[in-house]
């Protein structure tokens, strides 16, 4: 890895010039965003990991979607998102949904004029009020201005903060399934851990992560963990909710690979039934 991969700034539209950001909305390019959270991740994993995760996962997308002959941008992370469980520690900050909710409006309504025709919101950050606010942020823009967008997320996802899967702003994508059997591992636990370990290992505290215990809490536990806040610390005063030790760069590389073609193909599936809509705009893509 080098420092560009720490650079969140790196390879998004922020490095480009007005020019050219102009030049790719003309020839149909869509945009990638991601909503992630400064929020503590373990004593193991930093702050960032949820702007981290998503920005990888994005530049994936991007490299996939251009074999799909659907031409991306990747807009900068928006990372002041909505914090619940996390609340009570240090280092994790939060906005009031609403204030989020009118941020988004005007920012994809700035994209729309621009005349990027789809913008394709991911979330980094698993709190359901943050993902809820990210499909009311993209629901409001395009109910209020001319902004095309969604949100781009798992069915499980979805159902867990009571979205319907035929909702239009959603863009599923990947397996609809159940939670895993075992042991939970939602945060900072084997599954995240593994994913930080193939994406960004240079900040992974290597010798912290090898030594923690499992959490080993069950379904029971979740529910009073989701309460938040003072709830959440009580529950798991390190702050992670899995089995960090288990995580490995392999099994990160594996998750991660599977997401991204799973999200690319979504993707271009949309674009594709958008530019059969309408395909008069000569502005969306024909993959
Ligand atoms: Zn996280």
């Amino acid at each position: 890895m080098d420092d560009a991969d720490r650079d969140v700034l790196a390879g998004t539209l922020a490095e480009l010039t007005w020019h050219e950001v102009e030049t790719a909305a003309r020839s149909g390019a869509v945009l990638l965003w991601a909503f992630g959270v400064i929020e503590q991740h373990g004593p193991h994993l930093p702050t960032g990991t949820d702007v981290y995760l998503p920005m990888a996962r994005l530049h994936a997308v991007r490299a996939l979607l251009a074999e799909r002959g659907v031409q991306a941008l990747i807009v900068p992370p928006y990372y002041w998102g909505v914090n619940v469980v996390s609340g009570a520690f240090p280092a994790s900050y939060g906005v009031r949904p609403e204030l989020m909710r009118e941020v988004m409006v005007d920012l994809l309504a700035g994209m729309a004029r621009d005349g990027f025709g789809h913008v394709f919101c991911f979330s980094g950050h698993g709190d359901a009020l943050h993902n809820r606010t990210v499909h009311d942020g993209v629901k409001a823009a395009c109910e209020r201005t001319a902004a095309d967008a969604s949100f781009v997320t798992e069915p499980a996802l979805a159902r867990r903060i009571g979205l319907d899967p035929d909702d239009p702003y959603l863009t599923l994508y990947g397996p609809d399934e159940g939670p895993p059997e075992g042991p939970v591992d939602v945060h900072a636990g084997r599954w995240e851990t593994s994913l930080m370990m193939h994406t960004h290992p240079r900040l992974v505290r290597e010798e912290v992560r090898a030594l923690l215990e499992p959490s080993g809490l069950g379904p029971d536990e979740l529910a009073v963990w989701r309460r938040g806040h003072e709830h959440a610390r009580r529950v798991t005063p390190d702050g992670y909710l899995g089995d960090p030790a288990a995580a490995s760069a392999g099994e990160g590389h594996r998750t991660q690979t599977a997401a991204a073609e799973q999200a690319a193909d979504a993707i271009a599936r949309r674009v594709r039934r958008s530019a059969q809509a309408h395909p008069q705009t000569g502005r969306r893509n024909h993959g």
